[in-house]
């Protein structure tokens, strides 16, 4: 018998690719697009589901409309912290014990620059760790979690956070560059622990090696970079070969045949995947979203090639909102298509934590 949908979300889980700006509940997007005057095309939650955050979307360019008005109310102080803290609550409720937001804080500034990178980042950091202190309070020392961490020994018995920072893929060099010396200088001050970035952005006609000297200056950084999802498996070997990367985003196109890149360099790719014990932060549903060639069919989807293949993969959400989605479903739709016994289940859920960029 397969997990049903309740006791997946009873399993302690991680989610290592979500975006704090496509997971911002749609009554606070409009409570803060209210605060800082921000004009949305409706008021109501049901009006904004009507409009803009739909279950499916016809392109790409409509999936990302969503995010213009995301990171429009989330330039202020205030808002960016309430995400925060709501962001850790809600993917706690999912059963989820460890989570990577990941933003780009230059794109929460403000146009009159009434604050700085840093105090985006710092009020990120307040918001998810009061969310984490309670959380962790309500957890420690009650007989049902315990009988979680002994049950799931692989889950680090709290509930964990860690940030990571974009950069944008079609930043220019300089840019990239500068953006990586001031995350130094802020992680020098010691009032906040930068220690994880990823590449996000356009992936076409941006590639990994346009940054080369901001990745070359982040070394002993973690990296995670999107990779594969709407470009080829070169973009996913020079994330690893050139950015040093722990982790790929989606990867989906790893055996896409349209990419030309032949059935030997494809092999030699899997193995530079699985020799340095990289994992694949597959996000099933933003995929079928913005992806048309999989006709919306989960089935379509490369994940069971990348676990036949022996590859580690992590189901995410990418974006709780943006997608209508959640760890749990995730892990529900991808264990009903591909037919997943319990074990495989639960040895996804297992990447997550092992993969986590936390000690
Ligand atoms: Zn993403």
């Amino acid at each position: 018998m397969p997990f049903t949908l309740e006791e997946i979300k009873q399993i302690p889980k991680t989610d290592l690719h979500v975006h704090l700006d496509g997971s911002v509940r749609l009554e606070s997007l409009i409570d803060f697009a209210n605060r800082i005057k921000v004009k949305l095309p409706s008021y109501t939650k049901e009006g904004l589901k009507d409009l803009v955050f739909k279950n499916s979307y016809k392109d790409l360019p409509e999936y990302l409309k969503c995010f213009e008005y995301l990171c429009a109310s989330m330039q202020d102080l205030e808002n960016i912290e309430q995400a925060s803290y709501e962001f850790a609550l809600d993917a706690f409720l999912d059963g989820i014990y460890h989570i990577e937001p990941r933003y780009c804080p230059s794109l929460l500034l403000n146009e009159k620059n009434t604050f700085s990178i840093k105090e985006v980042i710092l009020a990120v950091e307040k918001g998810l760790s009061h969310a984490a202190k309670l959380i962790n309070e309500q957890i420690s020392g009650s007989a049902k979690t315990e009988k979680l961490f002994s049950d799931y020994p692989f889950v680090n018995k709290a509930f964990t956070y860690t940030q990571i920072l974009c950069i944008m893929r079609h930043w220019s060099p300089e840019n990239s560059y500068k953006y990586i010396e001031e995350l130094l200088n802020i992680k020098k001050s010691g009032e906040v622990d930068i220690r994880n970035i990823d590449l996000a952005g356009p992936e076409n006609g941006f590639p990994v090696s346009l940054h080369q000297k901001a990745f070359d200056l982040s070394k002993g950084m973690n990296k995670t970079i999107h990779a594969g999802e709407a470009d080829g498996p070169e973009s996913i070997y020079s994330a690893i070969k050139l950015a040093d990367a722990k982790r790929i985003g989606h990867g989906v196109n790893l055996f896409n045949k349209e990419y030309n890149y032949g059935d030997k360099k494809t092999a030699e790719l899997i193995n530079i995947i699985k020799d340095n014990d990289i994992t694949i932060e597959v996000c099933l549903t933003s995929n079928l979203q913005t992806l048309p060639e999989l006709e919306m069919k989960a089935e379509n989807h490369s994940l069971i090639k990348m676990l036949e293949a022996g590859i580690s993969i992590s189901p995410s959400t990418d974006n709780r909102t943006v997608s209508n989605t959640t760890v749990s479903e995730e892990i529900f739709k991808i264990q009903s298509a591909f037919k997943l016994d319990k074990d495989t289940v639960l040895s996804l859920i297992k990447n997550g934590f092992k993969a986590r960029f936390h000690e």
